[in-house]
């Protein structure tokens, strides 16, 4: 019997949403409009009613949430080295200089005690990356924040649906930054949102977000600062808001996927599992690292040859040439490189059936014995 291939993420987006889009295309009104006003009031229901402002990317979520904290050059931001490379970039873009520090084998995320030894008086943020959506440790991170008076950028680009002591991810904490790229848990093919704190000015993050304009009700216009161009579009949001429906389910089914997972891949193989954590991750991604030896790339082609797509998230960054140039070497962060270097991306994704589960564990034995 042949299958159908199957990828290691897909989008679920239903007919209603569909339809939708296409009353939102024949209306006359295509970009940021009041799709774009009812998504952010979804949103911000979900986060405990704080504020939140969609943006055209994550990216573009981080980088203005950077703007807003006021770094710049002369500044140092903390991150891991094992996040998509948008985390790092947009402290380049901003003009400071991103620290890097090695993340914990275990859960993957970035060292608490490695972000607390590299804090200096140059350090104005940190930026933690909750990677697959396993929850980095808010309540430590947020009293290291505060001994050290430091901002809180929160890359939950991949966390959408996770929680922390039993509060959703985006509802408590300083800026939270979540990505609606197609491959996220919630899409809208590509966005993202900002939860703002309440510190913050949410007009001044509205005018960073488009080219720093500021109307006035008599009609006339201001530009006080300089902006970008990262708004979303109703044709985006229209997709989100019907997503939004879904994310409680979509989170269950991911978190039986992943047990089913944890049930039905044989400790023989060797595979080092990620935390079995139901209750906080949203199982955005279920990541194995491979044993010692394994050759990824052939590994990746076999299971291809067996109609399943495996993903690899991320190679650690700094060993990308741009971190290189900025002094960064290979064994700085040896359990980030370990990693990067060994992690393989399984399918996983709401729609999954309990049988592919299954169809990829044997296929995961069968590749790994014929390329041994
Ligand atoms: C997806 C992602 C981003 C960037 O989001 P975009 O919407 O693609 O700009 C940033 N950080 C992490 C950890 C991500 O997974």
């Amino acid at each position: 019997m042949t299958f159908p291939f199957l990828p290691f993420t897909r989008p679920a987006i239903d007919e209603e949403t569909i339809a939708e889009v296409a009353n939102v295309l024949r209306s006359g009104w295509i970009t940021s409009g009041p799709k774009v006003l009812a998504f952010e009031t979804a949103l911000s229901e979900h986060c405990g009613g704080r504020p939140v402002r969609v943006f055209n990317s994550g990216t573009a979520t981080l980088e203005v949430a950077l703007r807003l904290a006021k770094v710049g050059a002369g500044d140092t931001v903390i991150t891991t080295p094992l996040t998509w490379v948008a985390t790092a970039n947009v402290i380049l873009e901003v003009g400071a200089t991103p620290i890097l520090v090695d993340v914990d084998p275990v859960t993957r995320n970035i060292d608490l005690d490695a972000l607390e030894a590299a804090i200096t008086p140059q350090t104005k943020a940190v930026i933690p990356v909750d990677l697959a959506g396993l929850p980095v440790d808010r309540d430590r991170l947020y009293a290291i924040a505060g001994k050290h008076n430091l901002r809180v950028i929160e890359d939950a680009a991949q966390s959408l649906g996770a929680s922390w002591n039993g509060r959703p991810i985006g509802s408590t904490g300083d800026f939270v930054s979540f990505s609606f790229h197609a491959n996220k848990n919630l899409t809208t093919s590509e966005g993202g949102a900002l939860v703002l704190p309440a510190d913050i000015d949410p007009g001044l993050c509205e005018r960073l977000r488009l080219q720093g304009v500021r109307r006035f009700p008599d009609g006339g216009m201001d530009v006080d600062v300089l902006g970008g161009k990262f708004n979303l579009t109703d044709i985006a949001a229209t997709i989100g808001l019907g997503q939004m429906k879904h994310l409680a389910a979509f989170t269950a089914r991911r978190r039986e996927l992943a047990r089913r997972y944890f049930d039905r891949l044989d400790p023989a193989l060797g595979l080092e599992l990620p935390v079995a954590d139901f209750t906080n991750c949203n199982w955005h991604m279920f990541q194995v690292l491979l044993p010692v030896g394994t050759h990824r790339g052939k590994l990746v082609a076999a299971m291809k040859e067996q109609g399943i797509g495996v993903g690899v998230h991320y190679p650690a960054l700094h060993l990308f040439s741009l971190y290189r140039a900025q002094g960064f070497r290979q064994g700085d962060f040896p359990h980030a490189e370990r990693i990067g270097a060994t992690t393989v991306t399984l399918p996983l994704f709401p729609s999954m059936k309990d049988s592919d589960v299954d169809r990829v564990c044997a296929a995961l034995a069968a590749s790994l014995s014929e390329i041994a």
